[in-house]
């Protein structure tokens, strides 16, 4: 199959064949075909997958085709992302396959001044790449109508209801006109998800291009057992041994990114830190700085990192574990793309085991687990499987009866006296449930 066979008009071949794309992805065989056909879509592809040109490029050919002049202060497609990287990144990519079409494209997001923003939608745009706040924000302050909407895009959906978009989302739906094309995709599919899509779909097609939840084959996956105070020793070790050269490391928390930015700077190791409460040029430049290798360990929130298309990453470390399972997915989905192998290691201490339960449950498999010499923990990390349990500490046996024993006894798995039995058993995944359309946003 080839980009011509699937109807594609010739600017857009032309983009595809300067963007060296021979042969269109699975997602795209399907996406592209039904787009074009005016159908509305609910697919389920990650990032890495093409997805962008699934939905990008049939777009731009039904904007040239069909629909009115774009008027001042309209767009006439939308595509909302849950973050200011990712919109940045999918509106580069719209530009590129745009490259060839007299098409106007523009991105907007928060964290920068609304004014520059403001300005450049006075003309109206084609499409408009944006995230929720700021879309809205637009909207209320007269900048954006959105009366001329042709096609409404929603990427990475299942991420805008885990940052808490839920409320935004359903304000942006009560703007939008009744007439209109919508293309929902998500990496996952939760009832969440599933009701939005009730909403805001008309009798979509069904797109699946990878199997649910479960995690890139091409990744090489394993946890490294450690006590919590000694996380940074041993991924400095790790590092140093494994001679790492490009790394994605992922932190639970703001605090923490900067903790470990600050302790592997300390070492004269060339770091760098993105997370929500950086200034979005800092983050930026973080980025493009890591992309082009000069800066070697580039230390992210899931907030700042989700969706980020990083060619031919060799490795990631979970130097925490995600506290939302699904996380793991999409972190370790940073590396093994396009048909390369990585690597994804996490550093697993006692606490956590409820998050690597949920985590191998999600993702059918038991991690292996490769103690490092030196940094066994004093807390043992008690096993796990991928049925979702855990095993807990044993309480202490009894004393024998003086009376009857002798036959069988089932032990159970042993462990050592030492575990450290998880406060809370859990046999489901860890993950918070959005509401779609009620309550308050939650900042992350
Ligand atoms: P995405 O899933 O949209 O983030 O795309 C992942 C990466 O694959 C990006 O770097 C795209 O430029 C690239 N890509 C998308 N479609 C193709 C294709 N048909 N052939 C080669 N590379 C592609």
């Amino acid at each position: 199959m080839t980009f011509a066979t699937l109807g594609l008009i010739e600017p857009l071949l032309r983009a595809l064949e300067t963007l060296g794309y021979q042969t269109p992805t699975p997602v795209q065989a399907q996406a592209i075909p039904a787009v074009l056909a005016g159908r509305d879509l609910m697919a389920a592809a990650q990032t890495g997958t093409g997805k962008t040109a699934g939905f990008a490029v049939p777009l731009l050919q039904l904007l040239m085709m069909e629909g009115p002049k774009v008027a001042a202060n309209s767009a006439r497609a939308l595509i909302l992302c849950p973050t200011r990287e990712l919109a940045e990144q999918v509106h580069a990519s719209v530009a590129e396959y745009a490259q060839n079409l007299p098409l106007t494209t523009y991105a907007v997001y928060g964290g920068v001044s609304i004014n520059p923003q403001m300005m450049k939608l006075r003309k109206g745009v084609d499409i408009l790449v944006a995230t929720p706040g700021r879309l809205i924000d637009l909207f209320r302050q007269n900048a954006l109508k959105l009366n001329q909407l042709q096609t409404l895009v929603l990427d990475e959906a299942d991420r805008m209801l885990d940052l808490g978009f839920s409320e935004e989302l359903a304000n942006i739906y009560r703007m939008l006109p009744k007439k209109r094309q919508t293309l929902l995709f998500s990496a996952t599919f939760s009832d969440e998800i599933r009701t939005l899509a009730g909403q805001m779909l008309n009798d979509p097609l069904s797109i699946e291009v990878s199997p649910r939840n479960v995690a890139a084959n091409t990744v090489k996956q394993w946890v490294v057992p450690v006590d919590k105070k000694r996380k940074p020793e041993l991924f400095v070790h790790l590092m140093r041994k494994g001679r790492w050269k490009q790394v994605l490391v992922f932190a639970k928390t703001r605090n923490g990114v900067d903790a470990l930015v600050d302790k592997l700077q300390g070492l004269g190791i060339n770091a760098d830190g993105i997370h929500g409460d950086k200034p979005q040029a800092t983050r930026q430049r973080a980025l493009d700085r890591f992309k082009s290798s000069e800066v070697q360990i580039l230390v992210a929130t899931d907030v700042a990192a989700r969706g980020l298309d990083i060619e031919d990453l060799p490795l990631v470390v979970n130097f925490d574990l995600p506290i939302v399972a699904e996380d793991y997915i999409h972190r370790i989905g940073r590396t093994g793309r396009a048909g390369n192998t990585g690597e994804a290691i996490s550093l697993v201490c006692a606490d956590e085991v409820n998050m690597l339960s949920a985590i191998e449950m999600l993702t059918r498999q038991t991690l292996t687990r490769k103690m490092e010499p030196d940094f066994e923990p004093e807390h043992r990390v008690p096993d796990t499987d991928a049925s979702g349990q855990v095993v807990k500490k044993p309480k202490k046996p009894k004393k024998p009866k003086a009376s009857g024993g002798g036959g069988k006894r089932n032990l159970g798995k042993w462990v050592d006296s030492g575990d450290v039995a998880p406060a809370e058993p859990s046999i489901k995944p860890v993950r918070k449930v959005p509401v779609f359309n009620t309550g308050p946003r939650k900042k992350k």
